[in-house]
């Protein structure tokens, strides 16, 4: 389910969400994109992009980026180089263990997501786009909430795609997830510390 929208208001940093990435996805990440305001944005630039249905190919699978549509996440962030990225996703609940496991580093090669609360679940971009295109100091997430979500899901991710709307910089989001969701930051710290060195968080 195709949209986009550009909010610009001036300078300061880039943003960049893009939903519905593989599979049918888009049609539940849709239903949170396109209920982001102008106002939302504080300053700086948000591109918002919903993708169409694709063959589901996850995003850790070498194969994806060179798809159709992983090449179009690929121009689109090559294009609009943003400092804050988040890649809009849902999940089946049955894999909520999956995607959470502390095994998962064993099984699937990457960290675990983490729960912010209601299901949502936060964690680093694919690894070869987090080291390979973006830049160290840059944003880069993954966000996760169940397909079809309810009312109190919906909301939660709606909650933290505004945060990331309405930072101005890094250390102004870091400190708004830190007061929000302190123990999952502390994770979010240890993980990206194990997994990619010194890196940031996310
Ligand atoms: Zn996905």
């Amino acid at each position: 389910m195709a949209y986009f929208k550009i909010i610009d208001k001036g300078n300061g940093v880039n943003r960049l969400f893009i939903g519905g990435v593989h599979g049918k996805e888009g049609s539940s990440t849709i239903e949170a994109l396109k209920q982001i305001r102008d106002e939302d944005v504080s300053q700086g630039k948000l591109v918002i992009h919903n993708c169409d249905e694709s063959p589901y190919l996850s995003t850790l699978d070498p194969l994806y980026y060179q798809s159709e549509v992983g090449k179009e996440v690929l121009s689109l962030i090559s294009y609009y180089k943003p400092t804050f990225y988040v890649e809009a996703h849902c999940y089946n609940k049955k894999n909520f263990s999956k995607l959470t496991s502390l095994h998962r580093m064993s099984k699937a090669g990457v960290p675990p997501l983490i729960e912010l609360e209601k299901g949502v679940l936060i964690g680093s971009a694919s690894p070869s786009i987090r080291t390979n295109i973006f830049r160290k100091e840059d944003v880069c997430i993954t966000l996760e909430m169940p397909c079809i979500p309810d009312q109190d899901s919906l909301n939660v991710y709606l909650d933290v795609l505004r945060i990331f709307a309405a930072s101005r910089s890094r250390e102004e989001l870091e400190k708004t997830i830190k007061e929000l969701y302190p123990s999952q930051l502390q994770t979010a710290i240890k993980y990206a510390k194990e997994f990619f060195g010194n890196y940031p968080p996310f």
